[in-house]
């Protein structure tokens, strides 16, 4: 297996950072292969600063195209400074969410046009894309139950948003999923993290 850039979606709760925990035992356990972790919003210096402003900061309600520029920004610095370097190296980079989530969350939540979020994710990924994405699909009733049980400092500002905005944000990651067969795998996010990492490996060993 060469360098490849696998990005985990879904919405807040679904359970993503768990399966990406679990997935980089695998690929360190079972492959001896290097893994770098990394997420979005956050997983540049500059991406780190952004991820405040963005879903930590509960005063600052920036425009929605505002808030898309940004997020392309955080992207821009992730593919420039994590993804394309250590893939070129053949190590394997696992994104704690990744391009889908604009259409998810900035297009399906917030009602930007989709046409424009995939412009300018192209031009903030140099027309890259991952290799594999892993859907984590879940009701937001269960993701919401696990939220409210999980506490700690994980606090995400677009979890807070309503019932109806997560149930957007949903069909959002599943219309992305549609139209990227070849790319995004969908996952049953309400089995147990066991069932759900097994799946995840299953896919991984057809696929790439
Ligand atoms: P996300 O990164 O998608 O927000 P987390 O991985 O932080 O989700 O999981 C949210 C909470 O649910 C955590 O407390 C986690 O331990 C728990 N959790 C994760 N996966 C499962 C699962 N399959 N079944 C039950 N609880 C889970």
């Amino acid at each position: 297996m060469g360098g490849k850039w696998i990005t985990i979606e879904g919405i807040g709760g679904s359970g993503k950072s768990t399966q990406v925990q679990m997935l980089e035992k695998y690929f360190l356990n079972s492959k001896g292969l290097e893994v770098i972790l990394t997420k979005e919003p956050g997983g540049t210096n500059l991406g780190v600063e952004l991820r405040k402003i963005l879903v930590k900061d509960l005063e600052m309600k920036p425009e929605y195209l505002s808030e898309l520029f940004l997020f392309e920004a955080d992207r821009h610095e992730t593919v420039k400074k994590i993804v394309e370097p250590n893939v070129s190296k053949g190590n394997i980079v696992i994104s704690d969410r990744g391009i889908d989530g604009s259409i998810a969350y900035q297009g399906f939540g917030r009602g930007l046009p989709i046409p424009l979020i995939n412009n300018l994710t192209a031009l903030a990924t140099d027309n890259r894309q991952p290799d594999l994405t892993i859907l984590v699909d879940i009701d937001p009733i269960i993701a919401q139950e696990r939220i409210t049980k999980r506490g700690g400092d994980e606090f995400d500002k677009f979890d807070l948003e309503e019932h109806k905005f997560q149930e957007k944000v949903r069909e959002g990651f599943l219309y992305s999923a549609r139209i990227n067969t070849n790319r995004v795998k969908i996952v049953d996010g309400s089995n147990s993290t066991d069932k759900i990492h097994q799946d995840i490996i299953n896919i991984i060993e057809e696929s790439i």
